[in-house]
C-alpha cells in the first residue's frame, strides 16, 4: 500500500515543489491533507487537483469564496490554527511534511512525533525553538524527523553509514547573500528592495531576509546541533557564494566528505520524502564540461552580527535560541514593513536576548509565553 502524505504549508515555496515532485512520482504517496495559511485560491486550485480528504485554511476570512472555488467535497475543512494543531494531533497520515513558516509550525512537529509519525521537516523554528522538547520524543530518538533544508540535508546524506561519534566538525556553507561584499558602512544603506533579491535560491520574503542576515546560517546551526548532536563549537559556517556544495562533514581520521548539486530545493525535498531510499527524478546535475569554480572565504561575524548572536544563544540553550527567533521574526518582519532600518535588525534581536527573562523549566506551554512576551517587547523597540 502507499504511504499518505499531508502537507503543511502547500501553497509556499517548499509545498509547491514538493507537489511538483509527487505530480510527477504520483506512485510515492497518496496526498491526504494540505493547508495553506492565506493563499486560499492557491489551496482551492491544488485540492481540486490532488483531491485531498483533509484541507485546512488557517486564514478563515475568505472561507466562503474558498468553498466555492473547490470542486469537489473533502471529506474535512477546517479553518484556524487550532485546525492545524487538531490535524496534527488527530489527522490520518503516514508522513508529515512541515514547510509552515515561523514558530507556528512548531506544535505539527511535536505532535506529530509524540504520535510516532514521520515528519520530513522544513520548519525551522521546531529545531530552533523547540529541539530539546523534540530531541526527547521517541520517534527522534528512533531517527523519524528527516530534515528538508538543502544544508542539513547534506549533512545527513554524507553521514549515511558512519558512526555519530566518529563526526569531528560539521562545515555548514552558505552562499553569503547579495551583501557578502559589502562594508560595514555599506550595510547600513540596505533597503528592503535589496534584501529581497538572493543571486541562488529563490525563496519566501522571512527567509531571503534572514539569508542576507546570515540570520538564516545561525538558525541552522541551532538545527544542526539537535538533528546530529553536535555542539555548537563544532559547527562552523563557512561562505561558499556558488552553493553547490551544501554542506561538508569531517571525521576523526581528518577525511571529509560533501555533498554537492546545483542550488535546487528539489533534491533535498525528494530526499526527505523518500529517505533512506533515493529514487530516480530528472532534476538537473552538475555539469563538468564546462569549468567552474567553488570558492570559499570565512564569515565576518562583525558584518553579519545576528550570526554571532545566534551562535551564542545556541551555546547558551533553554529559551535563548526562542528568544533569538521571535525577535528576529518581529525585527524582520518590520523591515519589511519599512519600519526599522536593515541594521536595526540584529539590535532589536540584541536587545530582546539582554532584556527577556527565561530562567524556567523547559516545557511547550513556557516556550510559547517566552515566544509572546519576546514579541511584544520587540515590537515596541525603537517605535
Ligand atoms: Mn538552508
Amino acid at each position: 500500500m502507499k504511504e499518505s502524505i499531508a502537507i503543511l504549508g502547500s501553497t509556499g515555496s517548499i509545498g509547491t515543489q514538493a507537489l511538483e515532485i509527487l505530480e510527477e512520482k504520483d506512485q510515492l504517496f497518496d496526498i491526504v491533507a494540505l493547508s495553506a495559511n492565506n493563499n486560499y485560491h492557491l489551496l482551492a486550485k491544488q485540492a481540486n487537483q490532488f483531491r485531498p480528504d483533509h484541507i485546512i485554511l488557517v486564514n478563515q476570512k475568505h472561507r466562503l469564496e474558498f468553498e466555492n472555488l473547490l470542486s469537489y467535497k473533502p471529506k474535512y475543512i477546517s479553518y484556524g490554527s487550532s485546525g492545524l494543531n487538531d490535524f496534527a494531533l488527530n489527522g490520518d497520515y503516514d508522513l508529515l511534511l512541515n514547510s509552515l513558516v515561523g514558530f507556528a509550525g512548531f506544535m505539527s512537529t511535536y505532535n506529530a512525533l509524540k504520535r510516532d509519525k514521520k515528519v520530513a521537516l522544513a520548519n525551522k523554528e521546531s529545531l530552533v525553538v523547540g529541539g530539546q522538547l523534540i530531541s526527547e520524543t521517541d520517534a527522534f530518538k528512533s531517527g523519524k524527523l528527516i530534515p528538508v533544508d538543502s544544508e542539513h540535508s547534506a549533512m545527513l546524506q554524507c553521514l549515511v553509514g558512519e558512526k555519530s561519534e566518529d563526526i569531528q566538525k560539521i562545515v555548514i556553507t552558505a552562499s553569503g547573500g547579495p551583501f557578502r561584499d559589502f562594508s560595514i558602512d555599506q550595510m547600513g544603506e540596505i533597503t528592503v528592495e535589496d534584501a529581497l533579491k538572493h543571486p541562488n535560491w529563490s525563496m519566501g520574503d522571512k527567509i531571503t531576509i534572514d539569508s542576507s542576515t546570515m540570520m538564516n546560517k545561525g538558525l541552522e546551526i541551532i538545527e544542526a546541533k539537535w538533528l546530529f548532536n553536535i555542539d555548537v563549537d563544532r559547527i562552523e559556517p563557512v561562505i561558499h557564494p556558488q552553493s553547490v556544495i551544501h554542506s561538508i562533514v569531517e571525521f576523526k581520521d581528518g577525511s571529509s566528505k560533501a555533498q554537492l548539486g546545483p542550488p535546487d530545493m528539489k533534491v533535498p525535498i525528494l530526499y526527505a520524502l523518500t529517505y533512506p531510499d533515493r529514487v530516480e527524478f530528472p532534476n538537473q546535475t552538475l555539469d563538468y564540461s564546462e569549468a567552474f569554480n567553488l570558492n570559499f572565504y570565512p564569515v565576518n561575524l562583525k558584518q553579519f552580527p545576528g550570526l554571532k548572536l545566534a551562535m551564542n544563544a545556541a551555546k547558551e540553550g533553554g529559551y535563548a535560541p526562542a528568544v533569538l527567533n521571535a525577535a528576529n521574526e518581529i525585527a524582520v518582519n518590520r523591515f519589511l514593513k519599512k519600519e526599522i532600518r536593515y541594521i536595526d535588525i540584529s539590535l532589536i534581536i540584541e536587545k530582546s536576548l539582554e532584556t527577556i527573562e527565561r530562567d524556567k523549566v523547559l516545557d511547550p506551554q513556557a516556550l510559547f509565553e517566552i515566544d509572546k512576551q519576546t514579541r511584544n517587547y520587540a515590537n515596541t523597540l525603537l517605535r
